[in-house]
């Protein structure tokens, strides 16, 4: 293999035929068709359906899987996840919305995140969903908001860890943050949630993201299941529920390969009945976004231009960093590396050239994929980025410039 060529993680999930890929059972240009213009994200039910499914058989029985809106609020995707779920996670009062939408019982939507408003808190508990406290101030307003409803807000504690998810993508436990509220102060908000005679549920324990090492997550999880405990001592009573958070990760560039489940699966094996008996029968959810939809979505943009600028070939397309910042290396990554990408309309053809695809902004951040061997693509064919099911649409500046919005479609 030409190591100094760029390469990427190779996809394999979405099937060819014909020299099309294949989403939904619909070739590619025909998907085109029927959305009506580039650029456009499609996400596939099946390939949705079937990581859920997958996951919860290589998972030991009687763990709850929760979906995180964050990494894909499009309300049609959510409307599918809540049926291969246990329960819904949000970080704002418009992802609530969307969540009760779906008709999933309010008491499995839980809702974290720092700086809630007395708005987004009034929503939550009128709703009845589990509000994920992550200050000493935002449980006095809850208590407050819920008197004045005569209402009994139900409530997590959401804990910063003092150990961190090792080689993950994203740190968000352990050491100084925003998140949640420390360990050390846990016993006296456990103690104030008591008095104010909250609904209390349990504990909230994340880590970390993105994370591809199944050791890194297995020793976390075997570390927040000990401080778990530990906590438990100083609760009135028993948890109903411990979120023991996520961080499983997708491979996007060339060398990641993807999480091994097994060893994951194992680990908590081996520690839910322990935890169970401990805490007198709580239950145990894993909360997961970007592992649940990111390898069942792509992004689809049409080249309008082709240029060549002292030897190098660009495809200038339709889409660029303002719909898929991630992509395009601005969305967190220090050295920017290429997502997979294909011609979505030539798959049967052999690397013909080294080429650069780019956006229509004015900026040189616009690069969707840099140097990248790919079949000699012209203006019309249909450039598609993977795993990008996750951390895309929603998460990209689309007023940036000026241009439409990208579409989203289920197929
Ligand atoms: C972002 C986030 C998630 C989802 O993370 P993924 O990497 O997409 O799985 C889960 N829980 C919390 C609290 C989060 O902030």
């Amino acid at each position: 293999m030409n190591s100094d060529k760029p390469r990427h993680a190779p996809q394999s999930q979405f099937p060819v035929r014909d020299g099309h890929l294949h989403i939904g059972g619909i070739a590619l240009p025909r998907l085109a068709q029927r959305v009506g213009r580039t650029p456009f994200y499609a996400y596939d039910r099946a390939l949705l359906t079937a990581r859920a499914r997958e996951l919860r058989a290589a998972l030991p029985a009687g763990l709850r899987l929760h979906y995180s809106l964050k990494a894909n609020p499009m309300p049609a995707l959510v409307q599918h996840m809540s049926s291969l779920v246990d329960g819904l996670d949000v970080a704002s009062g418009g992802e609530l919305k969307v969540a009760l939408d779906t008709g999933m019982q309010a008491q499995h939507i839980s809702f974290a995140g720092p700086g809630k408003t007395d708005a987004e808190l009034t929503q939550a508990i009128a709703a009845g969903a589990v509000l994920h406290l992550e200050s000493l101030r935002e449980l006095e307003s809850v208590a407050r908001i819920g008197e004045a409803l005569g209402l009994r807000p139900m409530v997590m504690l959401r804990i910063n860890p003092d150990f961190e998810l090792k080689s993950s993508g994203m740190k968000m436990g352990g050491g100084p943050r925003q998140f949640g509220v420390d360990v050390e102060q846990a016993p006296q908000l456990l103690r104030r949630i008591s008095e104010l005679g909250l609904d209390w549920q349990g504990l909230h324990i994340f880590s970390g993201s993105q994370c591809l090492n199944a050791q890194a997550i297995a020793e976390t999880q075997s570390k927040t299941f000990e401080l778990a405990l530990r906590l438990a001592d100083h609760a009135a009573q028993a948890p109903r529920l411990l979120n023991i958070g996520g961080g499983f990760g997708i491979p996007y560039f060339a060398g990641e390969t993807a999480l091994q489940v097994g060893p994951i699966a194992d680990n908590l094996a081996h520690w839910l009945p322990r935890a169970q008996a401990a805490l007198g029968g709580a239950t145990v959810a894993l909360e997961l976004g970007r592992y649940l939809v990111g390898e069942a979505g792509i992004y689809v943009t049409q080249v309008i231009d082709r240029k060549v600028s002292r030897g190098q070939v660009f495809l200038v397309t339709d889409g660029g960093m303002h719909h898929h910042l991630a992509a395009s290396g601005n969305l967190g990554q220090v050295i920017r590396k290429n997502y997979p990408v294909a011609v979505g309309n030539r798959m049967n053809e052999k690397s013909g050239e080294t080429v650069s695809v780019v956006g229509p902004l004015c900026t040189p951040l616009d690069m969707l994929a840099e140097r990248m061997e790919l079949p000699a693509a012209d203006v019309g064919d249909l450039i598609v980025i993977f795993q990008s099911g996750a951390y895309g649409c929603s998460a990209s500046p689309s007023a940036f410039l000026g241009h439409p919005q990208a579409l989203e479609v289920l197929v």
